[in-house]
């Protein structure tokens, strides 16, 4: 079967957040046939969009997943995953961009390019906002300092489909718009759990 690399961004803002994301990490590694390739470091970000709720954690895993028979099926498999996770770890319906248990958005699916609006029959997901069941890569990703700047300590020089810039350049971009102290590495993660990082230590 052919494998396919995918960049997952996690974030939550509820309870212990950073505990709370290294128990995602390993509900996704205990995915059948799911392998962790990389781990980014731990962020603590200001919310984006509706910013009177609590800072927010973020970091972004790459996977090694299933091809699937075509890219559109595999996708479409590992966001149910992603679901799944989201409700076992309490995540309610609530506004877009509000606070949340969990988040886990698929960024990007190898180099698959979807825009999918309904589930195929047989496939159970929750309604959400179901008139973009699933868009890879994530339409607003680029624009996110909180997704980009995890994404690049695991893939700068990638540019994912669509974007027409790397990843590198594109959290430089966004860097220059968001500023510095829009997002703050933490803490790395060690295979287990999150490691702090001393402050100065924050930037390579
Ligand atoms: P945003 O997508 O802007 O980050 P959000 O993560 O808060 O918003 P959710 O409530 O987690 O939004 O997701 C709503 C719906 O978005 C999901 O049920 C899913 O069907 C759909 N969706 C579309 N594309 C993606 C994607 N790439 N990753 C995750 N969900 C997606
Ligand atoms: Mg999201
Ligand atoms: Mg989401």
């Amino acid at each position: 079967m052919r494998r396919v690399r995918a960049y997952v961004g996690l974030g939550a803002n509820l309870g212990d957040a950073a505990t709370t994301l290294a128990r995602a990490l390993q509900a996704l590694r205990a995915l059948p046939d799911v392998h962790i390739r990389g781990v980014s470091r731990l962020y603590a970000t200001r919310p984006v969009g509706v910013v009177d709720q609590p800072d927010f954690m973020n970091a972004v895993v790459a996977l090694d997943v299933p091809a699937g028979p075509d890219h559109a099926t595999g996708a479409l498999a590992l966001l149910v995953a992603l679901k799944a996770i989201e409700r076992a770890f309490g995540r309610r319906v609530r506004e877009r961009w509000g606070p949340r248990e969990v988040d886990l958005d698929l960024l990007v699916f190898g180099r698959a390019r979807l825009s999918l609006e309904r589930t195929p029959e047989g496939m159970s997901l929750d309604r959400g906002k179901a008139d973009r069941l699933l868009v890879v890569p994530h339409p607003e990703a680029a624009e996110r300092l909180f997704v980009v700047a995890p994404l690049r300590d695991l893939a700068p020089g990638l540019v994912p489909p669509g974007w027409r810039r790397s990843v590198e350049t594109a959290y430089r971009e966004r860097m220059m718009v968001e500023g510095r102290d829009a997002v703050r590495a933490i803490a790395r993660w060690d295979g287990q759990g999150w490691v702090s990082i001393g402050a100065g230590n924050s930037d390579r």
